[in-house]
């Protein structure tokens, strides 16, 4: 291939993608690559950084290879060179004092790591082992084995807990590195900071030159918060680049948020771990650790009742436990199930008069059985959720003084589908332990 024939082959290339691809897609994956040099045997291309190669080989590789030479191994022949960091900080490094301000503006929002977050303290069991061992990975060679870790879960269930552990252990063991923990609001809070003060490119700076892990809590509150989506993205590709650690937290997995696509894809491009609600065993292991560390010994057979009874946010089994402890010391009393079930009356209530909705018998279902409140009510009929769908039919039923009718219409269903889930629960629960319980949890979920 002659050298012109080698940059024509690459315009082909782009014309073909643009017409497969949305205009938004091109714009920000295929437009930023420069062409650097057309030879003979290869094309040298410019990137942005690492993700928009990524991008391009795992999506077109098959169509590079089409159009471009390959090489005896069948590989496309293109070298990727990232562009360098912003020219600013590449000619002035920063001086001395500016620095010094930018860390003290930042230093304004930082969170202060909590003392009890550490990997010791953090509980494991089947359902966040894998988290847990993703997050001592990435604190033990901060950069070098993920820069980007991205952990997901619901509310309560440890994640703040770990993304302080990474953060503690970085600090006692890597003394040089600097750790920057901020929640998303904090961010957004130091840019409004900064703009106002017109010191943005001092604050740009800080997190992009001076933080070697920065931990990010809660990215969701990023969500419709346009112009703080675009620095922040501007922030993580740079740190990216530089081969630093981002580790961000978030209550739903990257494709569910409700960011750009751009950011969305640098998310993904992360190891994602996600964090479950632990077992009951691990619930147990998790309230005794947390007793005893308040000094309290807690009967198993109490410990067993209590995490049977709490089941979706570990903060709450926390609670049960700083009740319990509370109500033991004042009345010197001795820990039984008894005790429990008095003192914690108001959290494991079951609250007589309360009306309840379809809509918070499909969100317990939901949260037991472990699937989505959208797949319930969608038209899937795969088993795992059409099981769980008829158990919010024949709940609703039960728990609800609706007629089959008007609860039909809030399931987007005939009388006649209620009625028959009704008699498919019924019968199965008769003979299925494991259902019994789930629905137990259910409606225990519900009436708390
Ligand atoms: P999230 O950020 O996911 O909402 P947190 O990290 O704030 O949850 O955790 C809530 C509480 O539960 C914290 O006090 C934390 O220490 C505790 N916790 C959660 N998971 C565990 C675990 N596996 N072992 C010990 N404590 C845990
Ligand atoms: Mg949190």
């Amino acid at each position: 291939m002659s050298v012109q024939d080698t940059q024509d082959a690459w315009d082909q290339f782009l014309k073909y993608v643009k017409n497969h691809c949305s205009a938004a897609a091109f714009g920000n994956w295929l437009a930023p690559i420069k062409v650097l040099e057309s030879t003979d045997d290869g094309i040298r291309l410019e990137v942005p950084n690492v993700f928009v190669k990524e991008y391009l080989l795992s999506n077109y590789k098959k169509d590079l290879k089409l159009f471009l030479a390959v090489n005896t191994a069948g590989e496309p022949l293109i070298e990727f060179v990232i562009a360098a960091p912003e020219k600013k900080s590449l000619v002035n490094p920063p001086v001395q004092n500016e620095l010094h301000l930018g860390a003290q503006n930042a230093d304004a929002h930082e969170v202060k790591l909590n003392e009890n977050y550490r990997f010791e303290t953090f509980i494991e069991g089947p359902t966040n082992m894998f988290v847990k061992s993703a997050a001592i990975g990435v604190a033990t060679r901060p950069g070098q084995s993920y820069n980007l870790l991205f952990i997901h879960g619901g509310v309560g269930l440890g994640k703040t807990h770990i993304l302080h552990s990474i953060g503690h252990y970085v600090k006692d063991h890597h003394k040089k590195l600097r750790v920057q923990c901020i929640t998303t609001e904090a961010f957004i809070n130091d840019l409004v900071d900064s703009l106002r003060n017109k010191s943005v490119d001092k604050m740009k700076r800080f997190y992009r030159s001076d933080v070697d892990v920065l931990l990010v809590d809660d990215i969701q509150f990023l969500q419709n918060r346009l112009n703080f989506e675009e620095e922040f993205c501007h922030t993580f590709e740079t740190l990216i680049n530089q081969k630093k650690q981002i580790v961000i937290t978030s209550d739903k997995p990257p494709s569910q948020l409700k960011l750009s696509e751009r950011l969305i894809a640098r998310m993904e491009w992360g190891l994602v771990a996600h964090v479950g609600m632990p077992d009951l065993e691990t619930r147990v292991a998790i309230l005794q650790h947390k007793a005893h560390q308040k000094g309290l010994e807690i009967p198993n057979n109490v410990a067993f009742f209590i995490a049977e009874h709490i089941y979706n946010n570990v903060r709450q089994l926390e609670g049960a436990v700083n009740r319990l402890c509370a109500h033991c010391k004042l009345l010197d009393l001795n820990i039984t199930e008894e005790l429990v079930e008095k003192t914690l009356r108001e959290m494991l209530q079951q609250a007589p008069n309360k009306k309840i909705s379809v809509e918070q018998i499909l969100k317990s279902v939901a949260a037991v059985f472990q699937v989505r409140v959208s797949d319930l009510k969608g038209a899937t009929r795969t088993k795992d959720i059409a099981l769980p769908r008829q158990v919010a039919m024949y709940l609703a039923y039960k728990m609800i003084n609706e007629s089959l009718q008007m609860l039909g219409a809030s399931f987007g269903k005939t009388h006649s589908t209620i009625l028959h889930a009704c008699k498919t629960i019924e019968k199965k629960v008769a003979t299925n332990d494991v259902l019994r319980r789930q629905i137990g949890m259910v409606e225990r979920n519900i009436a708390a």
